[in-house]
């Protein structure tokens, strides 16, 4: 963990409140044969604390012919990716020798640091033919994105209960439990499920910046009405927020010191430069740098990156604002 003070908002910086702004996520196809609901990154919303990509899946069916998740080995920098299930079996392999399946209840953390390469893939002969959950990706900050990569399986994590509302905690700290996942900035993400008619108060950290979304069942958040497929931005400066749910639900709740460096996000990369993403896109065709994942598709089964844009790539700040 680094000096919290650092992710502070500078002062002088635009005043950050409370907010409540639902932010409708878009369809976009992952591998062959899925599509998944992004959450963010969003023109109006860039990140959430380090918190920098969700991604939302299922529930989807998965048979013979529709195949679930195949994503190929592919590479990352920069970033660490969560992911958090609600129902089925994701298999992960990587190229720092992990072979990892996760099941709902259980935390599958990669640190890719300066690089990795990981496949994702629904299980050949899973039992369980439902794929539904989440993938999210959350920043390095500098002094951490250069580091090793590096892979974490949680079997279980911390749970709280509170009245009706259990909380897993995922990421960070929620109601005195603490992850045992490696994070490097101020963070916390927690699974909230609440019963039928079940109401509560969140606490909530003042400093940080959080969001919510519904994985199942509908909910009112800080006087939202959430469904899946939508992010809830809460803002700043909250202390709590009120949830409630008729019909029961189960929740994500995301939020984190805010997040002051600039980010180049392309593909599957995070960096600060034009440059650096160019460097590792680089890498990744000539095969250095981010070794090799043993996929059940063989070594010639990688994604390819695309070809960068024709213009020069950005860094952007947590607001979207471009800096030169
Ligand atoms: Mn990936």
């Amino acid at each position: 963990m680094t000096d919290t003070a650092v992710y502070r908002a500078a002062p002088g910086s635009p005043a950050e409140e409370p907010a409540s702004v639902l932010l409708p996520g878009h369809d976009v196809p992952l591998g062959r044969y899925t599509t998944v609901r992004r959450l963010l990154p969003q023109r109006a919303r860039r990140m959430v604390g380090a918190w920098c990509f969700v991604d939302q899946f299922g529930p989807d069916e998965v048979t013979e012919r529709s195949h679930g998740m195949q994503v190929p080995p592919h590479p990352h920098t920069g970033l660490q990716t969560v992911s958090w299930l609600v129902e089925g079996e994701i298999v992960h392999r990587d190229s720092v020798g992990s072979l990892q399946t996760v099941r709902p209840g259980q935390l599958n953390l990669m640190t890719a640091g300066r690089g990795i390469a990981h496949s994702e893939r629904s299980p050949e002969h899973g039992a369980t033919a439902v794929m539904h959950g989440l993938q999210l990706w959350i920043a390095l900050p500098d002094g951490a994105r250069d580091g090793p990569p590096a892979f974490e399986h949680h079997a279980t994590v911390p749970a709280v209960a509170d009245g009706g509302l259990t909380a897993r905690v995922v990421v960070g700290e929620f109601g005195g439990a603490r992850s045992p996942a490696t994070v490097h900035s101020p963070l916390v993400g927690v699974e909230l499920s609440l019963p039928a008619g079940g109401r509560t108060a969140l606490d909530l950290d003042p400093d940080f910046e959080y969001a919510a979304l519904a994985m199942s069942g509908v909910a009112e958040v800080a006087g939202a009405e959430l469904e899946p497929g939508v992010l809830l931005y809460l803002g700043l400066g909250r202390t709590s927020a009120p949830v409630r749910s008729a019909p029961g639900c189960r929740l994500f709740l995301l939020g984190g010191a805010p997040f002051e460096e600039s980010l180049v996000m392309w593909w599957n990369f995070v960096g600060r430069t034009h440059e650096e993403i160019a460097g590792a896109r680089e890498d990744w065709a000539a095969g250095r740098r981010f070794g090799a994942v043993d996929d059940p598709a063989g070594p010639d089964a990688r994604l390819p990156a695309p070809a960068l844009p024709t213009s020069r790539l950005k860094a952007r700040d947590r607001q979207g604002t471009t800096r030169a």
